[in-house]
């Protein structure tokens, strides 16, 4: 058979489940950054076409001409604690993480069904506002992760791991019990053995910080880790009171006891990153450590990451909604407005793409999955979000990245799509009752706060 001898299924036509053209493609991929009108075609999950025009012969079960909209890749959203939605509208004005406030709901008195509903709540809002994996930790874990992958969404769920008391750490005490470290890492490496072969579900080791896990504690789960080869997502650098913890206890740096623990590596996502030294960010960046950047949730609380200083040492960063309302576009804006007010002024290190780059491939990189979602090329997996681009606030369409990072929102999102399956169409959801979710979220918090003798939160 020569080169120009057709094969016989040259002229065959390609068979997509869904091709998407007419829109305006932002793609997160350096090389073509932005594909107006292009033809984008998806079989079996994954993205198998991606050009100015469609094949001369293809089929297509569903077909969308999509003038005036954008697409985008999934934003990854990867430290997220879902069922803290219990504390929505609460915990934010209390001046500190919820584990760590006396007075609300914890995650030790959540038990599986309300688990169920408040992680169905936190995951369900991510996923309208364009979130197509969503990094989820917390008690309950193997609960919420059945719970959430009935939306249809990617997962890198975790289990809560610590060797701390968190029912005494609201009060002020930190104590070490070995039973507790042995029971959250086996369900950590339990979650893992059940999920591990689950197309959606990527597992990993939630250390929860280096104050609410002892040392020899975190040496134990970087060796599990390390069998596995499970990316490490822990809190650093996220208060003060973790700082003066931890050096109360050795002497060092959060950065500095994970690194001796084995758990410093290209492996690591560190959540919040606003206590580090330079030294600190310098280990991160040799060791190919990635920052989870999570402007919203620490701005409310008054803190912010040296995200100028974090981008120089040549560390990764995402970004991620954690505790608050799961909207990545607006989080791209957080991002990028307290940058310049750090940068005091407009800078070419800070501009729209690269917050989009970490909304997109700095997540999939720190969760070690850039081989498969992150951007629109053809070999990856069909994660996409189109938004509906024709409203007002995003016209003219001069430079459409420009308009979704400075006035876009989360709401502005028409379509999900996971692995080439449709999961929200119309801006609702359509693999569950958007009402019934809200409903019974609803009433798991009616009984949690019941719990603590108000009903209602008032301010005093
Ligand atoms: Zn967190």
């Amino acid at each position: 058979m020569t080169d120009s001898t057709p094969t016989p299924l040259a002229n065959a036509p390609l068979a997509f489940d869904l091709l998407l053209r007419d829109a305006i493609f932002l793609t997160a991929d350096p090389e073509q950054a932005e594909c107006r009108g292009w033809c984008l075609g998806i079989s079996d999950g994954c993205i198998t076409w991606f050009d100015r025009e469609p094949p001369v012969h293809y089929t297509a079960r569903r077909e969308l001409r999509l003038p005036g909209h954008f697409v985008t890749p999934g934003f990854v959203n990867p430290h997220v604690h879902s069922i803290l939605s219990m504390v929505r509208g609460v915990a934010v004005d209390l001046g500190f993480a919820p584990s760590y406030t006396p007075g609300i709901p914890k995650g030790t008195e959540v038990n599986p069904e309300q688990a169920r509903a408040l992680a169905r709540l936190g995951a369900l809002e991510a996923m309208l506002f364009g979130s197509t994996l969503v990094g989820d930790n917390f008690v309950h874990a193997d609960t919420s992760t059945e719970a959430m992958l009935e939306l249809g969404l990617r997962l890198a769920p975790s289990w809560r791991i610590h060797d701390v008391d968190f029912a005494r750490v609201a009060h002020g005490e930190w104590n070490y019990d070995s039973a507790i470290g042995e029971r959250t890492l086996g369900a950590g490496l339990a979650l893992y053995e059940r999920w591990k072969d689950h197309q959606r579900v990527y597992v990993n080791l939630a250390a929860h910080a280096a104050d609410t896990c002892s040392n020899g504690f975190l040496a134990t789960i970087a060796q599990e880790a390390q069998k596995r080869d499970l990316v490490v997502s822990t809190h650093l650098g996220q208060s003060q009171v973790e700082v003066e913890r931890v050096r109360e206890r050795t002497g060092k740096t959060s950065v500095q006891v994970l690194e001796e623990a084995g758990l410093l590596n290209h492996r690591l996502m560190g959540g919040h990153c606003i206590y580090l030294t330079p030294d600190d960010l310098s280990r991160m960046a040799r060791a190919g450590a990635h920052a989870v950047h999570i402007p919203k949730c620490n701005i409310t609380s008054g803190r912010m990451a040296n995200t100028p200083a974090i981008l120089r040492a040549g560390v990764n960063m995402a970004l991620a909604t954690d505790t608050q309302h799961g909207d990545m576009v607006e989080l791209m804006r957080w991002a990028l407005n307290t940058a310049r007010v750090q940068e005091g002024g407009v800078s070419d290190e800070f501009q729209p793409r690269h917050v989009f780059h970490m909304a997109t491939m700095g997540g999939a990189k720190a969760l070690g999955l850039e081989h498969l979602i992150g951007s629109i090329e053809v070999g990856k997996r069909a994660d996409l979000v189109l938004f509906d681009a024709n409203r007002p606030h995003l016209v003219p369409h001069v430079n459409p990245l420009g308009n979704l990072v400075h006035t876009g929102q989360g709401r502005d999102v028409s379509m999900v799509i996971v692995d080439g399956e449709i999961v929200v169409e119309q801006g609702r959801p359509a693999k569950v009752d958007m009402e019934q979710v809200c409903a019974e979220a609803e009433a798991a918090c009616r009984q949690l706060w019941g719990a603590h003798g108000k009903q209602y939160w008032q301010p005093h």
